[in-house]
């Protein structure tokens, strides 16, 4: 049986991306060779690198001036990178999550570190608002989703300093405008490909600042001045992330994912906020689109088990909350189709009808 799968990542992926990676990783364009076994420097996958790179700035609208980069490492490579390669004297920070914080502590290695504000007083369910970005900062850095907490930042800031942002878990979500940022970064698992992808945003002129001596690999410049082609990369998650690309492009771009992940998540929210027997744990105006984090009533503490086997019986996967939250999280990417958000909230209302008689 397929499952509704509702997995904070790995995540759910277009099914269109799984069955064209399957194809290929059996015979690669019909040439006889899985993508697996060909030479990164082939025609073939050079091809596919290039058409990322180009499908990234076409359906992101990146202006010229920027590299699109895949790498290894993950987004908590990156923790590293950005100070490495960006701090000088000072950086500062947003603290709105587990992956924040694990940020900040990377940038700590490498200079000071101001936190402009935190939402750590309220459990992280609230995005921080009202603070003032320091001109004398090398940098900027945000995480516009907490993929753990579910608040999200939807509008691009402006900030007088150049500004970095994990968008691990919202990238391609909505239409983002770039210019605005020196850094766009994220681990593809989320709303891109497989695991084992790093994708970096970078405006080229922001590097060159800092004095001391950055290890090659972990040089952007090395990076921007080889294409993404320094050493081998991470060959096979490239490749799915272009098929998802491709679907992106041919499924509206990201205008159109807005649209229906906006649709999707309030017809969730809507639930949530109707069933008796559930609550959201975040502030309306800083919910995220992508993740739904959500708990029992305080009445029906006793039923969390209950529900998270009543769902996981009816094919729902992934709607665990976070260890660090508790209740459930019902993950909702691009890849979600609102026939799956519908199936949720059907089961979340039998349930509600099984244990009070009515909804
Ligand atoms: C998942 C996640 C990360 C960590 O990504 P890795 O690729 O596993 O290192 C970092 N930031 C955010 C916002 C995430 O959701």
């Amino acid at each position: 049986m397929k499952k509704y799968n509702f997995s904070a990542g790995p995540s759910i992926l277009p099914q269109y991306t799984v069955e064209k990676t399957a194809e290929n990783v059996l015979d690669f364009g019909g040439i006889g060779l899985s993508v697996m076994e060909v030479s990164h420097r082939s025609k073939e996958f050079v091809a596919v690198m290039e058409e990322a790179q180009q499908l990234f700035k076409e359906l992101l609208d990146i202006p010229d001036g920027y590299s699109v980069l895949f790498l290894g490492g993950g987004a908590s490579m990156q923790f590293a990178m950005v100070p490495y390669n960006l701090l000088n004297k000072k950086a500062a920070y947003l603290n709105t999550g587990t992956w924040a914080k694990k940020a900040i502590k990377e940038a700590k290695l490498f200079g000071e570190v101001e936190v402009l504000a935190s939402s750590e007083d309220k459990n992280f369910t609230y995005y921080p608002k009202g603070y003032t970005i320091p001109e004398d900062a090398d940098y900027f850095h945000i995480t516009t989703n907490n993929t753990i907490y579910g608040t999200e930042i939807r509008e691009d800031i402006d900030s007088p300093v150049p500004l970095v942002a994990d968008m691990s878990s919202d990238i391609f979500s909505r239409p983002v405008d770039v210019s605005k940022y020196a850094i766009i970064y994220g681990g593809a698992q989320k709303n891109l490909g497989p695991a084992g992808a790093t994708f970096v945003i970078i405006k080229n002129d922001i590097l060159g600042k800092v004095d001391r001596a950055i290890p090659t690999m972990l040089n952007y410049q090395t990076h921007i001045d080889k294409g993404s082609m320094f050493n081998t990369p991470p060959v096979l998650p490239v490749f799915a992330s272009l098929m998802t690309l491709r679907w992106l492009k041919e499924n509206g771009g990201v205008a159109a994912m807005e649209k229906r992940n906006i649709r999707k998540a309030n017809i969730l929210y809507d639930e949530i906020e109707r069933n008796k027997l559930f609550k959201a744990t975040v502030n309306p105006e800083d919910r995220s689109l992508m993740n739904v984090c959500f708990v029992m009533n305080d009445e029906y503490k006793d039923l969390e088990g209950d529900f998270l086997k009543y769902a996981t019986d009816r094919g729902v996967s992934g709607i665990k909350g976070h260890r660090s939250v508790g209740g459930f999280r019902a993950s909702i990417y691009n890849a979600m189709p609102e026939s799956s958000v519908q199936a949720l909230i059907y089961i979340m209302q039998q349930f509600e009808n099984e244990k009070t008689g009515n909804h």
